[in-house]
């Protein structure tokens, strides 16, 4: 494949920091990075080398077929699907032993009868929902589903965990609510958990901002990928300062100057009120530059601002230039997401404009266009 004019640039030096910074708020917990969604438009299995080098314990995926390909990568590390199972998953599952987390008991004697058929062991960790409302059983169910893997020959519990809803808000009471109810439920049932099954619990937002909820394992995602899970601003400690780890940027492909009063692109809903120069950049929804950043988002063009005038279309976008009085060149680097001279465009900052999360502009980003390792 030849280079596009779109590159998404990945910085493991930042994906290291990030996993320090990481560690270091773990204390004694385990580390899983969560890196599913293509390591969150990172990349899966790039991220997952520098994470393994620093010492991850285990891999967070959604899916079985996920854990596939990092199993084919050479990873030897525990590795959860999320997601849990459905009887045509069971076959990767065994293949490349992978653990999966374990929502009711619906699959446990098919699971029990495929594994002692293939001579393995299966470990599952159960999935409550201790307040998350997703995904999962009810904490009162835990025991049931303890008895009967036990019962079961082929698998074993080798952990079980639940989800914070809004861990992203450090001043909300929920989540010490959920932990609570989660830690009662394990509680009842201590003598009845094999040694060796661990207990795990906190995302982002419970490793940066509840130290009680670490138990035996953490599952940063975004962190790792040097966002903070409440947004920004924020005020961050010093050694708790995480670095963007993605770069988007695009080239310019015409500068070009229409007179006042034109009207930009399609549906014309932007008309210039003054002479204006426009840089036209061959980015647009196709590449996850997406059209609700129509006259919002801000682009760093010689280290400057420009704002983005007119609809985004699929392969498309204008950058009034007008402001910035340097000599602006076709083929000149345009930066949409991180840093140019002294300014940076954050994920958090293009999903304010996109009225989302950072998490969607980076798996927009990453998953839709070229990626390239730079350190
Ligand atoms: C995605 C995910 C995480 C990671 O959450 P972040 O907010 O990105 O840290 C942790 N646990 C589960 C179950 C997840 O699905």
């Amino acid at each position: 494949m030849s280079d596009s004019l779109n590159r998404v640039e990945i910085s493991r030096s930042a994906l290291r920091h990030n996993f320090t910074v990481c560690r270091e708020l773990a204390g004694n917990a385990a580390i899983m990075p969560m890196v599913k969604a293509d390591g969150y438009g990172h990349g899966m299995v790039e991220c997952a080398r520098v994470f393994a080098t620093e010492g991850a314990e285990a891999f967070g995926v959604a899916e079985a077929s996920e854990g596939a390909v990092l199993r084919k990568a050479g990873f030897d590390q525990p590795i959860f699907v999320i997601v849990g199972i459905l009887p045509e998953t069971l076959g990767d599952i065994l293949k490349y032993k992978l653990t999966p987390a374990l929502v009711d008991g619906e699959i446990l004697s098919e699971l029990s009868d495929r594994a002692v058929l293939n001579g393995t062991e299966v470990g599952l960790h159960i999935k409550a929902d201790a307040g998350m409302g997703r995904q999962g059983c009810l904490p009162e169910d835990i025991p049931d589903l303890v008895n009967r893997i036990e019962k079961l020959p082929g698998l074993y519990l080798a952990g079980i965990m639940a989800h914070f809803p809004m861990a992203d808000e450090f001043d909300s009471p929920n989540t010490l609510h959920v932990f609570s109810r989660f830690t009662k439920a394990i509680k009842e049932i201590e003598e009845n958990i094999p040694e060796g099954c661990i207990l795990h619990i906190a995302n982002s937002g419970g490793l940066f901002h509840f130290d009680e909820t670490r138990l035996n394992m953490v599952r940063p995602g975004i962190s790792l990928y040097g966002c903070y899970p409440e947004g920004e601003p924020r005020k961050a400690d010093e050694n708790e300062s995480l670095e963007p780890v993605m770069k988007f940027t695009t080239r310019i492909i015409q500068v070009r100057t229409v007179a006042s009063g034109s009207g930009l692109g399609y549906g014309h809903t932007f008309t210039t009120v003054r002479k204006t120069q426009l840089a036209v950049l061959p980015v647009g929804y196709e590449d996850g530059y997406l059209r609700s950043l129509s006259n919002k988002a801000e682009v760093l063009v010689h280290g400057r601002r420009a704002p983005v005038v007119g609809r985004v279309s699929m392969n498309l976008t204008l950058a009034d230039i007008t402001d910035i009085d340097s000599d602006i060149r076709q083929g000149d680097e345009v930066v949409l997401l991180g840093r140019q001279g002294d300014d940076i465009i954050t994920a958090d900052e293009i999903a304010s404009w996109m009225d989302t999360i950072s998490y969607e502009v980076l798996c927009l980003f990453g998953n839709l266009n070229r990626r390239y390792y730079v350190d």
